[in-house]
Formats: C-alpha cells, sequence, structure tokens
C-alpha cells in the first residue's frame, strides 16, 4: 500500500478591514488572509507545521501593505482543530486499543479465577532458549483441581486458533490446581482464554492420540512379474 502524506497549506481565516484607508488608491477596503501550512496522511489534517503567516491586500487595488494590522489579525487567529484530525484520529485509535487490552485482561482474570468446563488456554512454556505455545482445554472442575486435556500441536509463536491439523487429545488427562491457575497466567504461562467460542471451532474437537507405529525395517523384495 502506498503511504500518501505531506505538505499542505491552507488558508483558515480571512478577514476584510474597512476602516484602513489603501495608501495607494486611496479606498478603503483591505482583506487579511491567515495561512497555516500542516501535515496530511491521505490528505487528513494530522497536525499543523510551522508558524500561521498572514498577507494583505487592498480589495481595491491589490496593494499589500500595514504591517501593523496584519501581525494584529495574525495574533487574534487560532490554528483550527481540524488541523489536527489525523493526530486526534490516531490518539483515539491507541486510547481504544488500550482500553480493549484492559478489558481483555480483566477478563482473563475473572475467567481463570472462575474456571468453566470447556474454557481453553493458549499455554507459554519456555523450552532452552526458544518459547513455545500450545492449547489446553478444561474438562473436568472438582473442588480445588481442574482436568485439563492438551492440543496435539506445538507452536513457536502466539497464535488465537488451531492450525487445520490440530485438535485435543482426550486420553491423557493432566491435574492443575485452581490456585496454579492464577499464578500461570501472572507468570505469562497462560496467554489467553478462551470462551463460549463457536460451535464450528476446532476447539470442539476431542481425539484420541492415533498409536505409535514402531518402526519396522523395510525389506525390498526385487521387482517380480505376477501371475505369469
Ligand atoms: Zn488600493
Amino acid at each position: 500500500m502506498i503511504f500518501i502524506h505531506g505538505k499542505r497549506e491552507i488558508r483558515i481565516k480571512k478577514y476584510d478591514d474597512y476602516h484602513i484607508k489603501c495608501a495607494n488608491c486611496d479606498s478603503y477596503g483591505q482583506r487579511f488572509s491567515v495561512y497555516q501550512k500542516y501535515f496530511h496522511v491521505f490528505w487528513i489534517p494530522t497536525f499543523p507545521l510551522g508558524k500561521k503567516t498572514i498577507q494583505s491586500v487592498c480589495l481595491n487595488c491589490n496593494d499589500t501593505f500595514n504591517e501593523e494590522q496584519k501581525n494584529y489579525y495574525l495574533s487574534i487567529t487560532r490554528r483550527p482543530i481540524y488541523l489536527y484530525t489525523g493526530l486526534i484520529l490516531f490518539v483515539g485509535l491507541i486510547i481504544a486499543f488500550v482500553i480493549g487490552y484492559v478489558i481483555t485482561q480483566k477478563q482473563r482474570i475473572e475467567h481463570v479465577a472462575n474456571p468453566k468446563i470447556n474454557d481453553v488456554y493458549l499455554n507459554r512454556e519456555n523450552e532452552n532458549d526458544s518459547k513455545i505455545y500450545y492449547f489446553s482445554k478444561i474438562k473436568n472442575i472438582d473442588v480445588d483441581t481442574v482436568e485439563l486435556i492438551h492440543g496435539h500441536l506445538q507452536y513457536n509463536r502466539f497464535i488465537s486458533a488451531m492450525n487445520d491439523s490440530d485438535y485435543f487429545v482426550n486420553d491423557e488427562i493432566y491435574k492443575v490446581l485452581k490456585s496454579d491457575l492464577k499464578n500461570f497466567l501472572e507468570k505469562g504461562l497462560i496467554k489467553a482464554v478462551k470462551r463460549d467460542y463457536d460451535k464450528s471451532s476446532r476447539f470442539m474437537i476431542e481425539k484420541s492420540r492415533p498409536p505409535v507405529i514402531p518402526f519396522l525395517p523395510c525389506f525390498e523384495y526385487p521387482n517380480q512379474e505376477i501371475n505369469k
């Protein structure tokens, strides 16, 4: 995607002053125009650049003059808020992101403190220097323990959904103290909690682990012509 940005200038205010006599043509009427440069991203004004500038011109003969009045009109002109649109949008986006993060984090703490059957966790473990991720799912809840089953696959990065060949292995059950779940979350070993996920999610799939096929030496038979 091309990121279009750059500088533009806009007249932010115009004043017509009929109290000033033109030194050139003796008529009354002077126009003061205040300009502001701004930075734009996709033509959305993002923030003003540099100082305001002013030009004055006689409405009759186009002669320019009157420094004092120019400075006065320049000083009373404020930069309009719309020149900050992009910056405001950007800050708003960051605020929305932070609020979203805080809400998710609060929900995660709440879900781990009150586990429910079928809650899915994304677990992280440190293995040597690298981190591995896998899913686990609550199958049963006792007074102070939960029974978890693990996902078949391990991942080398944070993910939010199972790979197309992943599923929960339902014949290996791990018991964990409820109080440990909280510790796991605090230590970053539980990275995400999924609850009320869609019925079509892969989180619904549970299978037993396929039997490990023992390694059998492979014999090669010479090609034979069959039925001859
Ligand atoms: Zn004039």
